[in-house]
């Protein structure tokens, strides 16, 4: 093993987490140019680190969503410990996460205490109530300090052309004329999403404005249902999308979400993927708070309907009707997305 300064970061199990996590390695980097960054992944956001070019090398975690997994857990801090890391950077919250750099023996281990994780987390940040992510996770690059940092870098992802080049090969998507693409999901539950009606309507609206558009929804095998809806509501009104929901891996739809001139999506991964790429991006929030995930790219913008109830964070409406989401109107969000969208509808 070289003499070159080693550190692991424990990686988030959510995509959009997983982007959000970019400045703090960013900030590393920054500090320690000679600093080698290694990743511990679930494979579900393996394809994120990919893109992150601060990351030098990616391990893909065992274990299954939820699971303590002892054994695993053990087999894992073992060999992590042959390769003489300096520091670990935990960004789960979970107990079960701060165990593999303690058993690892990795000196600094540094996170938020999280789960009381007294101990196994040597270098102790405190989270500050409403912090929103890119600073929740870059604040680990400093030593604990009340005050968030500010004049962060905004999350960054790479893609290769040809990668994009590749996926709308593949799909038939056409390169010269406009593309525009909605992420109609979100894994975390319903209470997230805008209902396929509006989007469907929308799609529509972009149809008739935007001369040779393609219209394309993207999501994983789980939101297929959703976007046939959807398309059956496009259709109803006089306009023909893409599903491609489940259609492409996350590889290909991070490829090309780069191709498109505008991304609409709830809040999930999609959203900050396409942040994270500079597209320009509307983020519609219900369930969820705006200032805590907000896109970050040089054209974005969110949209909440800010009721009283809101935001709940629950996976379902606990009051049954979802207005955060059903009132949200296709004209609010086809009068920010029209603007974005007049340098292509020419
Ligand atoms: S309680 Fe309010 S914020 Fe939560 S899902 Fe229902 S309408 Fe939306």
């Amino acid at each position: 093993m070289s003499n070159q300064p080693r550190a692991l970061v424990i990686s988030p199990n959510w995509i959009g987490d997983a982007v959000m996590a970019q400045p703090l390695l960013r900030l590393l980097k920054q500090a320690h140019p000679e600093l080698a960054i290694e990743v511990l992944a679930p494979p579900q956001v393996v394809p994120v680190w990919r893109r992150i070019r601060e990351a030098d090398h990616i391990m893909v975690t065992p274990f299954r969503h939820r699971a303590l997994q002892l054994g695993e857990r053990l087999r894992t801090a073992r060999s992590l410990r042959q390769r003489g890391y300096d520091a670990a950077y935990v960004l789960p919250n979970t107990l079960k996460y701060a165990l593999i750099p303690w058993l690892a023996g990795i000196p600094n281990r540094v996170g938020y205490k999280g789960e009381m994780r007294y101990g196994m987390i040597n270098v102790m940040h405190h989270d500050e109530p409403q912090r929103s992510m890119v600073p929740f996770y870059a604040a680990l690059a400093d030593a604990p300090a009340p005050a968030a940092p500010s004049g962060l870098p905004r999350p960054t992802l790479v893609v290769a052309s040809e990668e994009t080049e590749a996926i709308c090969r593949r799909l038939e998507i056409a390169r010269d004329r406009p593309l525009v693409a909605f992420a109609p999901g979100a894994e975390f539950g319903i209470a997230k999403r805008w209902p396929p009606a509006h989007y469907g309507e929308l799609a529509a609206r972009v149809i008739e404005a935007v001369p040779g558009v393609q219209v394309a929804l993207l999501g994983s095998p789980n939101d297929r249902a959703t976007c046939e809806q959807v398309q059956t509501y496009a259709a109803a009104a006089a306009g023909s999308v893409l599903n491609l929901a489940g259609q492409t891996t996350l590889d290909e739809a991070i490829a090309l979400t780069a191709q498109a001139s505008a991304m609409v999506s709830n809040d999930s991964g999609l959203l900050h993927i396409a942040s994270a790429l500079n597209r320009p991006v509307i983020g519609l929030y219900g369930s969820t708070d705006p200032t805590y995930a907000p896109p970050l790219s040089a054209v974005s913008r969110t949209i909440s309907l800010r009721l009283e109830c809101s935001p709940c964070r629950k996976r379902e409406c606990p009051l049954g009707h979802h207005d955060c989401m059903n009132k949200m109107s296709v004209e609010r969000v086809w009068s920010e997305l029209a603007p974005i969208l007049a340098p292509v509808a020419v």
